[in-house]
Order: structure tokens, then C-alpha cells, then sequence
């Protein structure tokens, strides 16, 4: 599922492929990937120009001008590509945006769970999404602060995206892994150096991860990622990634929590003590 190092990948993308020439048309090949009439898509694109892309935790903004802008969610399987002809069309391509100088951008989704909006601008669509700041653009006074005042688990409170946007599940495993913290904290009982140690965990796995474009085998050997089931490339023919990098006999735990599959060290990450 494309998460926020997916997503600004792709951003960045398009930031390299999109901006400033016109768009000329919009070729739509399947209808289910749009949340706006077809018509009313086209009369707004066609012959407008990309300014600025931007970012806010799993969606992308393509903005024009005027602030308005085109909302890109990448739903399970989504992805971006350019080609410049027809015989170059990349598969699973659900629309593409022509440009003025022959490329075209195409919005690839094989399971169709994504989508293409338009909103007035990105602090509406945040507003109408009930989005909370993005996690690399969040201050650790912003966090701390929400957090603090919580008394439910912290692993749920991290993936609400209304307190900040971005973090999906394997990140918030990592960055509690990496922080310290059993996931079934409760929020109000992190100290401030938890707080802080949370923080940087949240940049830290993020910014690496954009770093090596989310390609998952390619995480620092010290990442808890490797034990996930889907990853076992790290250390091929061997069963090293099911243990804790810090203690290479203690297994890595799997429960869940909240409903969500959930990974953790229990050395690393002290079961709470407070009465539940
Ligand atoms: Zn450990």
C-alpha cells in the first residue's frame, strides 16, 4: 500500500514530469478511479498548467495558480508514470494527462482503490478530510501536546491521521520499535524524553525511508521491517529478520492491536506496568 514514503516519491516524480506546460488533454481509460464528473474534470484541466506539487500524509496536490488543485490518493496499488505514445501506455493506466509537449502522465492503479479529486485548495481538502498536520511537517510540541492529553493506546493515536497525517502501520511499528515504546503505552504516560525519542523516530524511519524510495530490503539492517512476513529478502536464506536487531535471539512479537496487525521487541518494549 503506498504510504507517505510512497507518496512523496511520486510527488516528487511529478514534480520532475508536470510542471509548467499545459495540459492538453485528459484521456480517461477507467471512470471508477475518478471522484469528480469526467466532463467537469476535463473543463477544469485542459489548458491549465501544474504549478506546484504538493504533499499532505498519503495524498498528493497537483495546484494551479489559483490555489485550486487536482488530489491524487493512491488507495492500494496506485502509482505514476510518464510515456509519450500510445503503444507505451503502461498497464493497469486508469488516466492520463496529456501535455503540451507530448508527455503524458499516467495515474496506474491495477486495483482501482484510488482516486482523483479537485478541491479549492489544500488547507480545504485537509479540512474536509479532517486531516492533522503531515508527519515530517509536524513540531514536537504540536505532538507531544495532543498526545499528552490522551489516555488510549499510543499505536492507534499515531495512525489516526486527524492528529497527524501519514503514518500507516508498518511506519508507526517502526518508529515505536525504534523509539522504545510498547505499543499499548497509554499516550498520557510517555515522559518528555518519550515524547522526544518518538519524534525523531517518526523523522528518522520517514526521511530514511524516502531516502532509499521505499524500497523495503534496502532499510538499514537495524530496522524492525525485516521481520514483517513480506520481507525476508534482508537476510536471504536465513531466518535473522524474525529477531530483534538489538537482541539477535529474542523473536520479534507479533499481535494485534486496535485491530491491527502489530510487531514489537518485548525487551525493547516493556510491556506497560500500569493497571489497565
Ligand atoms: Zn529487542
Amino acid at each position: 500500500m503506498p504510504e507517505l514514503p510512497e507518496v512523496e516519491t511520486y510527488r516528487r516524480f511529478l514534480d520532475e514530469v508536470i510542471l509548467h506546460q499545459p495540459i492538453s488533454a485528459v484521456e480517461v481509460f477507467d471512470r471508477h478511479v475518478l471522484a469528480v464528473d469526467e466532463d467537469a474534470l476535463r473543463r477544469r484541466l485542459v489548458g491549465q498548467i501544474v504549478v506546484a506539487t504538493r504533499r499532505l500524509g498519503k495524498n498528493c496536490f497537483l495546484e494551479f495558480a489559483d490555489g485550486s488543485a487536482l488530489v491524487l490518493h493512491f488507495g492500494m496499488t496506485g502509482d505514476v508514470g510518464a510515456y509519450r505514445h500510445d503503444y507505451d501506455v503502461p498497464r493497469f493506466t486508469r488516466v492520463a494527462f496529456h501535455l503540451a509537449d507530448g508527455l503524458r502522465v499516467a495515474f496506474i492503479d491495477p486495483r482501482k482503490f484510488g482516486r482523483i479529486r479537485l478541491t479549492d485548495s489544500l488547507e480545504q481538502y485537509q479540512k474536509d478530510k479532517k486531516l492533522g498536520p503531515d508527519a515530517l511537517g509536524i513540531s514536537l510540541e504540536e505532538l507531544s501536546q495532543v498526545l499528552r492529553k490522551k489516555k488510549t493506546l499510543i499505536k492507534p493515536l499515531l495512525l489516526d491521521q486527524s492528529i497527524t497525517a501519514g503514518l500507516g502501520n508498518w511506519i508507526v511499528d517502526e518508529v515505536l520499535y525504534q523509539a522504545k515504546i510498547h505499543p499499548e503505552r497509554r499516550a498520557n504516560t510517555l515522559t518528555d524524553a518519550e515524547f522526544s525519542s518518538l519524534y525523531a523516530a517518526i523523522q528518522s524511519v520517514l526521511k530514511t525511508a524516502i531516502t532509499q524510495e521505499a524500497t523495503y530490503r534496502q532499510f538499514p539492517a537495524n530496522f524492525l521491517i525485516h521481520a514483517r512476513e513480506w520481507d525476508e529478502s534482508a537476510t536471504p536464506g536465513t531466518d535473522q529478520h524474525r529477531f530483534c536487531p538489538r537482541h539477535q535471539k529474542e523473536e520479534i512479537a507479533k499481535k494485534y492491536v486496535g485491530g491491527r496487525a502489530t510487531y514489537y521487541c518485548q525487551i525493547c518494549q516493556p510491556e506497560p506496568s500500569e493497571s489497565i
